[in-house]
């Protein structure tokens, strides 16, 4: 008998149907297709037809008569899991080297684990190297979730389940990419092979005045840990930007009793992603729920005050506040493809290989452009993952992005979209029925390009899915 272990694609969410959920009245045996339908993601909250699920292994279990007779009666103690073989390392082959231990990091780490249980792997990254989910960060305050509880292992779990060294702290500052070395901290590492997970880095925001250190951006666990000590007693939060991780921090924040006001210079809340009539929809409920907008200007100064800070907006409001969050958007760290003469654009460039322009050097996640695409979302990266596991042990396999829906955490008005490729000629075909809207993007010849839902409607996005034009066509 075998079970499968399957992994929400948007939190890292880990369903092993061999130990079920009892405690959410799952009884351990249970098959992912058994699990009721309309069961939610208890990390991230999506539900089971409204995200994917991939199959990530598979897990043999012995079984014989007595424990068939003793699943049927005690379930959660009856399955009796092979350990994986030893993994023995070949300590003479060259390491291959991961710089970055985010989701992008480890979940390669797995995939290459799988193909390869040989090769030396080194992991390097400039953070404690805790496995968390990082979708989780602006959902964690709803879910009454502390920081230390977003993590699910240690750096020291990992590096025992991969037979991974992983350097905690370490930043790699130099790549001599002729000479296939690289530089942590003062010492030169060889690899055979080096992978470049190292994620995105915040925009910082160019404000001035005395109140700037009461800015908190948060790209990470440790971020987060900073802004929910900051937070503590606090009351009132200003947040700057109304994208995606704006809208998420202020549905999440203002649920959770904070008083919450948005600057943003555009229009209209996710105002990159959406048509209009669907940010509108979005908008109209956080704002019953008591969020704030101030749209179409931007934070100028931010002055300490005796209670807190006051900003100052460019059309001339001031807005008191207790500390200030910034959500201003993500972009790649070219610093480490610089100082490696490695080809970038926005992202460092790779072909569907995931190699880079310099042999033995791929890179995945947040800091690629892969084939002309930067995609900031859990799903590119875990195919990559997939593709580039097999890659690195000397496998032919290309990634192929099809359709890859983003889920917007704002839940008290849920959104699906499948943003249509930058400047596609086309037009959004819209239904609106109160908060529920069904957009479509659609050109001249009739192609479905792309699709915004909202509230209800975002239960027509399998059906949507199936329809569009894929990423990698
Ligand atoms: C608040 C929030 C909510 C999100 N929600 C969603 C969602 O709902 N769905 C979704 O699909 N996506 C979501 N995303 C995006 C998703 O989380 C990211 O795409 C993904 O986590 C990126 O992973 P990564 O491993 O590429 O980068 P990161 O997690 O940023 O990891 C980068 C790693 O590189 C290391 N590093 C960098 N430079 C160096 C160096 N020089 N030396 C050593 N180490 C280095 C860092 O220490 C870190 O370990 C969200 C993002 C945020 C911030």
């Amino acid at each position: 008998m075998s079970y499968n272990i399957l992994e929400c694609m948007v939190c890292g969410f880990i369903y092993d149907e061999g130990k079920g959920l009892p405690k959410e009245g799952i009884p351990a045996g249970t098959r992912w297709e058994d699990v009721p339908e309309n069961w939610e993601c208890p990390d991230c909250g999506v539900g089971k037809s409204d995200f994917e699920m991939v199959a990530i292994s598979r897990i043999a279990v012995a079984v014989n008569k007595q424990v068939i007779d003793s699943i049927k009666s005690e379930p959660a103690i009856a399955a009796v899991v092979e350990k994986p073989s030893v993994i023995e390392i070949d300590r003479s082959r060259k390491p291959v080297v991961i710089v970055g231990t985010g989701l992008a990091g480890y979940h390669l780490a797995r995939e290459f684990r799988k193909h390869d249980q040989k090769t030396p792997l080194i992991m390097i990254t400039s953070d404690d190297g805790r496995l968390y989910s990082k979708p989780m960060l602006s959902v964690a305050f709803a879910k009454g979730k502390q920081p230390d509880q977003l993590a699910s292992a240690t750096a020291a779990d990992m590096a025992d389940e991969l037979q991974a060294e992983i350097r905690i702290f370490n930043k790699v500052t130099e790549i001599y990419s002729d000479r296939q070395l690289l530089r942590v901290d003062g010492e030169i590492i060889e690899y055979g092979k080096l992978v470049l997970a190292t994620g995105a880095k915040f925009v910082e925001s160019s404000i001035s005045g005395d109140g700037i250190n009461s800015i908190y951006n948060i790209n990470d666990l440790l971020d987060y840990t900073r802004f929910r000590t900051a937070i503590v007693g606090k009351k009132k939060v200003l947040i700057i930007g109304a994208g995606l991780i704006g809208s998420e921090y202020a549905n999440d924040l203002v649920q959770s009793g904070y008083s919450i006001e948005v600057v943003e210079p555009m229009s209209t809340v996710l105002g990159t992603l959406l048509p209009q009539q669907a940010s509108l929809a979005v908008q109209e409920n956080l704002e019953k729920s008591g969020v704030k907008y101030n749209f179409g200007t931007v934070v100028e100064k931010i002055d300490k005050t005796v209670k807190g800070i006051e900003a100052t907006l460019t059309n001339g409001k001031v807005i008191e506040a207790d500390i200030v969050l910034s959500a201003i958007g993500v972009r790649p760290d070219l610093k480490l493809a610089n100082v490696a003469n490695l080809k970038s654009n926005r992202g460092v460039l790779t072909d569907r290989s995931l190699q880079t322009s310099a042999e033995n050097i791929y890179a995945l996640g947040d800091c690629a452009e892969v084939d002309g695409n930067l995609l900031f979302y859990v799903s590119p990266l875990m195919e990559s993952a997939r593709v580039l596991g097999k890659v690195l042990s000397g496998q032919q396999a290309q990634v192929n992005y099809g359709v890859m829906p983003i889920m917007i955490k704002t839940t008290l008005c849920p959104v699906v979209v499948v943003p249509p490729p930058k400047d596609s000629d086309g037009e959004w075909l819209v239904k609106v029925d109160g908060c529920n809207v069904h957009a479509r993007f659609i050109t001249s010849e009739g192609k479905l390009l792309g699709f915004a839902l909202t509230g209800d409607a975002v239960g027509e996005k399998d059906v949507l899915s199936s329809k569009t034009q894929h990423i990698m066509g």
